[in-house]
């Protein structure tokens, strides 16, 4: 897809391919279960009533409906119950062997240890791959579940034709939900792979002399339109990460989500570059559905 006569960016429209990937994965499963044999199985565990909380998991739960998925959800509204009944509800996912995959969504109560409550996820059914196994797996290059926003992201590259190899990717942000295991999979050898890693960070000095450099930016720091049109090259293609509510009095809601990146200055200069919303997000709800069909699948 390319855009008006000024600016000759192609949209990376992960809304779009989100739709696309759902089709596809909603004829697969129809072809799976045509025999009797039972639906993917997508389990959610909720605790307490944060409002990012249950819009993430209700899209999560929407999309299951969508490619014929089965998902449960255990939402524990009560935030006082123990870390050990939550390690009991994950030991009794692990053991079923009608789930396929679950996640439990973070972040969890303060008096409970979410990497503790990780580690105790079965790895062939951790489909958000935050375990320490799935993370190793995927740093040496090994089939794992890769988490879900950077699986959405190389998808997004892989679809849209984006050559990654010998390129200089810039990765700002070095979380372990995004920036970290993106930097890794942008370095492995494989299709979408083989770049030169930069990663960058709050301590990073020099920071828009190396995105100057970069043939691509992948922004994941939660600073709404902090890379800026003077900070790229031209041709660069873009990833935003960013969702950042920002007030807004004339948004409906009050607020608007805003990426990391100052889309009408970058976009004037990149080859290519991912809208906020319509981006990464749509591509991070599929990933875990990918993710799940591997998991039935295996
Ligand atoms: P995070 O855990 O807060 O990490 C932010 C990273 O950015 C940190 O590594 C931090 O460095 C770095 N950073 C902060 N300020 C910086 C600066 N001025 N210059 C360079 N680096 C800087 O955030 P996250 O969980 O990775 O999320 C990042 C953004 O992506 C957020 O807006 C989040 O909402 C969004 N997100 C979107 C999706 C999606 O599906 N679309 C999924 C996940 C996250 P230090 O390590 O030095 O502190």
């Amino acid at each position: 897809m390319s855009n008006s006569a000024e600016t000759s960016y192609k949209l990376l429209d992960g809304k779009k391919l989100a739709d696309e990937i759902k089709s596809e994965i909603a004829a697969e499963v129809k072809e799976l279960t045509a025999g009797g044999r039972r639906q993917p199985h997508l389990a959610a565990i909720l605790v307490g009533n944060d409002g990012g909380s249950l819009t993430y998991v209700g899209h999560k739960v929407k999309a299951c409906e969508q490619v014929g998925f089965k998902s449960t959800l255990l939402h524990f509204t009560d935030t006082s119950i123990t870390e050990e009944f939550l390690l009991n509800e994950v030991k009794k996912l692990n053991e079923d062997s009608e789930v396929d995959g679950f996640i439990v969504q973070l972040p969890l109560p303060k008096h409970m240890d979410a990497d503790k409550v990780i580690m105790s996820i079965d790895p062939d059914k951790d489909v958000d791959g935050f375990h320490p196994v799935n993370v190793g797996k995927t740093t040496l290059g090994l089939s794992s579940f890769v988490s879900a926003t950077p699986l959405g992201i190389t998808k997004i590259l892989e679809r849209y034709n984006i050559e990654t190899s010998g390129k200089h990717c810039v990765v700002i942000g070095r979380s372990n939900i995004v920036g970290r295991p993106i930097s890794i999979l942008m370095s492995n050898n494989a299709r979408v792979g083989n770049a030169t890693v930069t990663v960058c960070h709050s301590k990073t000095k020099n920071l828009k002399e190396i995105t100057l450099q970069a043939d691509i930016i992948i922004a994941a720091l939660g600073k709404p339109e902090f890379l800026t049109g003077d900070m790229v090259k031209e041709g660069v293609v873009i990833v935003d990460v960013g969702t950042s509510r920002v007030d807004d009095a004339t948004a409906k809601a009050g607020w608007r989500l805003k990426g990391d990146v100052k889309f009408a200055e970058v976009s004037l200069k990149a080859s290519a570059i991912t809208p906020v919303p319509g981006g990464v997000g749509p591509m991070t709800v599929v990933s875990l559905l990918l993710n799940t069909l591997k998991a039935y699948k295996a």
